[in-house]
């Protein structure tokens, strides 16, 4: 069924950004098919529902290329005992406590409920990466259902890690990304590792010769923090980027999530070997880990995208996060303008280009009909020019009204259409409090 959302500011984004006052968007089934005025459109395209988004901006749904959908049930957790006093000590007082008390049932609510948290935000692709030790084999298909419940897309992968038993999640991956195959374009599966501390030379192995043959690439924490690079050069006497990049890890699909603690040789070996790095500026913050130099990155030419490590499904809010973060650690005013929402709104779609196969992060003719309508009436004149000011400093407060994905409207009015809020959250709850008396 063909939708026209009419009446709003429509912004395009893509190589030539376009800024069309009362324009309108016309979908049919999963694509766009037409981009422009709105009485022209209304004209042309005579269509059975219509959205008025007068009062609005309409603009291609964001990305998130690095969550964790299992960390909701962390939230307003207590954790006994001393506080963490460093990130290892995160990782093993809350993190690897929490995913090990994972149920299926914990599973899907705790997927669900960030996936309404995405609707919520306009956020409608996430490259997820997933922990649950006690519930590891199907646990990807759960996750699965939840996703294509909710609507949106999302490349999915399970943490393979050697601290509880030797290569475990290591047939999970292979299972899911041999029932993924090519992908759908809604659905795609990486191979997850958790970080080069927590895996042997074995196991690293085995993961990087399924993902080659599987043609599909590693999604892997690298260098959150200096122990994961000390370990590195303690065990194998290099740092972990080498390493990674000597074991296959590296290449054109593959996510290295953080990279907080590497040096400049190591990122001339992201470079050369075009892997993506994903920052995730409020949990580097959160966990106290360092900054990443990622003006540096992009100077370099490296492929810098933009994760929220499960802290929130917020990426504007995340945007603005990286971009106060770079200006502050580099002690200038003027940096970080153009690059952070460059690494939002250009690298991540660049980024889900690889994993998907898809165009998205653009609203055109003949692209996926992926939307984001946020309530913004600008307070001053906005053209091509001035976007990224109203980016970072008005629409990055705005409410998300509606959101489409794959065509679908999955909020409206904000309300979201298709899942049941109310009882998802009672039912987390429920099982939350379960969860937390098992640990
Ligand atoms: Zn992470």
């Amino acid at each position: 069924m063909a939708i026209r959302f009419e009446n709003g500011i429509v912004i395009t984004l893509g190589k030539n950004n376009r800024i069309i006052w009362n324009g309108s968007v016309v979908t049919e089934g999963e694509k766009i098919t037409a981009v422009g005025d709105a009485k022209e459109l209304k004209k042309s395209f005579p269509v059975a529902e219509s959205i008025d988004c007068t009062g609005k901006i309409i603009l291609p749904g964001f990305i998130c290329t690095h969550h964790h959908f299992y960390s909701t049930m962390a939230r307003g957790m207590s954790v006994p005992g001393e506080p963490a006093a460093n990130f290892v000590e995160i990782l093993e007082r809350l993190w690897w406590k929490l995913d090990k008390a994972l149920s299926s049932d914990d599973v899907t609510v705790s997927a669900q409920i960030p996936l309404i948290e995405c609707i919520r935000n306009g956020t409608t692709t996430v490259i997820d990466h997933h922990a649950s030790p006690s519930c590891r084999d199907g646990s990807l298909d759960l996750i699965e259902s939840a996703v294509r419940q909710a609507g949106i897309r999302a490349s999915l992968c399970y943490e393979v890690s050697d601290r509880n038993i030797r290569g475990g999640g290591i047939a999970e991956n292979q299972r899911f990304i041999k029932k993924v195959g090519q992908g759908d374009g809604q659905i795609a599966a990486m191979m997850g590792l958790h970080a080069s501390f927590t895996l042997s030379d074995e196991t690293l192995e085995n993961c990087v010769g399924i993902a080659k043959d599987a043609g599909v690439g590693c999604h892997v924490h690298v260098a959150e923090d200096a122990a994961d690079r000390d370990d590195s050069i303690k065990k194998f006497g290099i740092p972990t980027v080498k390493r990674l990049d000597k074991m296959g890890v590296t290449g054109k699909s593959s996510i290295f999530v953080h990279c907080v603690h590497i040096d400049e040789s190591e990122m001339d070996i992201i470079a050369t070997t075009k892997t993506s790095i994903v920052h995730n500026p409020e949990s580097n913050m959160n966990n106290a880990v360092g900054v990443s130099k990622v003006l540096e990155f992009l100077n370099k030419g490296i492929l810098v995208g933009l994760g929220t490590d499960g802290m929130s499904s917020d990426m504007l809010a995340q945007m603005r996060c990286a971009y106060l973060l770079q200006r502050l650690a580099n002690h200038d005013p003027r940096v970080a303008f153009m690059e952070a929402p460059q690494l939002l709104l250009k690298n991540n779609p660049e980024i889900c280009e690889r994993q998907f196969g898809l165009h998205l992060g653009e609203i055109n003719q003949g692209l996926p009909a992926d939307l984001a309508i946020l309530d913004y009436d600008p307070p001053t004149p906005l053209n091509e020019g001035n976007f990224l000011g109203h980016l970072l400093f008005g629409l990055v407060d705005a409410t998300v009204d509606t959101t489409v994905c794959k065509g679908k409207i999955l909020m409206k009015g904000k309300k979201i259409l298709i899942l049941d809020e109310e009882r998802i959250s009672t039912r987390s709850r429920e099982l939350a409090s379960q969860m937390w008396a098992r640990l």
